[in-house]
């Protein structure tokens, strides 16, 4: 896979009045090509190192490890008052209190603010607790938000039930019906919201259509960018305001871990940062040294799970037993020609429908794969596979899970790194059992 892809990266940069970069023709790869931001290096350069000055006293840890040292620190001594006065009158900035950051926290920050060509990245014990922080941060008493429907069902649910406590109105939309989510706008909407691609019907959202809204109206607006990864697209290139990972899911990419980011512009970030403090969703500097290892091998790892999706999702889609498939990589699914446009691949995530099959026999399917794991999440080395009614929608009613699109013969599978060849084996087998 050696695809030259100057010329898609030269149309993307143009139609993002992005300053383009000398791309090195030895270097090229389909991903290695990623243009990347104020650095002039390339992502998967950015992976290893960040986008961080060799300078920087980041670069340089005890005892010249070239790996940095887990700070297992609560809090942090300063020598006198002086120097204590040298950090409170902001003469030297350093670490204080572990609840206000620590130094393996950082530079899985500056790794991923270099990931997502932000100015900064706050990052967070779990994605959950980083939308609820960014979300508590900039909303008030009497506040709108609007989000389009697809979404993650606990970030729907902490709208709609909690953030609705302290009188913060959510209004939901279809997803990509840009004339509802206008006409779903007051002058108390602060926010619009949306995941691209999203899970698990994987529709990709139109992000110039949708920065072009949020711009008319002076709304702030927000990607849940989770499962597209900044490998696939960048949404803060397109002019959104905020971008949210799970970092749990392929920035991780281990299943060992659980973080979120938020990454955006430094002064809209800094108030968000402040109440992180208070709220207290900080990260422990060892699951930051399991991040800051698995981003260094992320583009390799995001490539194969792009290749695995492609693949996994051409071998459903002319499977006999297979109803449907979601998989933006398919010209079959309804936002694949957005998907083309502004990604530069498409994930490991397949969701599917089995043909003529209910619940149960659904579920056959499931437990007859070998490879691929029963579990929630995604993203990780090893391939997972469930039934969303099961898994997530266990506890709502038929005509709930009907209006969120989840069908009782539905499968979501997510690829892992291993093999295409022995995933699809596992996938032939296992739908051979019923
Ligand atoms: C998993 C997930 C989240 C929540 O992240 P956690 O790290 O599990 O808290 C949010 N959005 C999407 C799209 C997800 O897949």
């Amino acid at each position: 896979m050696f695809r030259d892809l100057r010329p898609l990266a030269a149309s993307l940069l143009k139609s993002q009045h992005m300053k383009p970069i000398a791309i090195d023709p030895v270097e090229m790869t389909d991903h290695a090509s990623r243009a990347a931001g104020p650095s002039s290096t390339g992502l998967s350069t950015q992976c290893v190192h960040g986008n961080i000055d060799p300078d920087s006293p980041s670069r340089q840890h005890a005892e010249g490890a070239i790996t940095a040292p887990i700070y297992s620190a609560s809090t942090f001594t300063f020598e006198s008052t002086d120097k204590l006065l040298d950090f409170v009158e902001g003469r030297e900035q350093r670490e204080e209190y572990g609840r206000y950051g620590n130094p393996n926290e950082r530079l899985v920050e500056q790794k991923l603010a270099a990931l997502d060509n932000a100015e900064d990245a706050v990052v967070y014990s779990s994605g959950m607790a980083a939308i609820v922080g960014l979300l508590m941060s900039r909303l008030s008493s009497g506040d709108e938000i609007i989000f389009f429907d697809q979404c993650y069902h606990r970030s729907r649910e902490f709208c709609g039930k909690h953030l609705a406590k302290f009188g913060v109105v959510t209004r939901q939309v279809p997803t990509g019906d840009f004339a509802a989510m206008e006409a779903a706008i007051t002058p108390r909407t602060k926010m619009l919201v949306s995941e691209s691609p999203t899970n698990p019907h994987l529709t990709c959202v139109d992000l110039e259509q949708f920065v072009a809204l949020g711009k008319a109206h002076e709304i702030e607006t927000l990607i849940d960018a989770t499962l597209a990864t900044p490998m696939n697209v960048r949404p803060l290139d397109h002019g959104v305001d905020y971008v949210w990972h799970s970092a749990t899911k392929y920035l991780g990419g281990h299943n060992d871990l659980l973080a979120g980011v938020i990454s955006g512009r430094k002064e809209l970030l800094d108030p968000i940062r402040a109440l992180r403090g208070c709220l207290g969703s900080v990260t422990s500097p060892h699951s930051m040294y399991l991040l800051e290892r698995g981003l260094k091998t992320f583009s390799l790892r995001m490539q194969r799970h792009n290749e695995n999706g492609q693949a996994v999702a051409e071998f459903l889609h002319q499977h006999p037993k297979i109803d449907r498939v979601y998989y933006p990589g398919l010209p079959s699914h309804p936002t694949h020609a957005i998907a083309k446009e502004q990604m530069l691949g498409y994930g490991g995530l397949i969701t599917f429908t089995v043909k003529d099959a209910d619940w149960k026999t659904t579920s056959r399917v499931v437990d007859a794969a070998k490879i691929a794991r029963i579990a929630p999440s995604l993203g990780g080395t090893e391939s997972l596979i469930e039934q969303p009614l099961v898994m997530s929608y266990f506890h709502y009613s038929p005509e709930e899970r009907a209006c969120f699109g989840i069908a009782d013969n539905m499968i979501r599978f997510s690829c892992g790194i291993e093999d295409s060849a022995d995933l699809i084996a596992d996938l032939d087998q296992a739908l051979a059992a019923i």
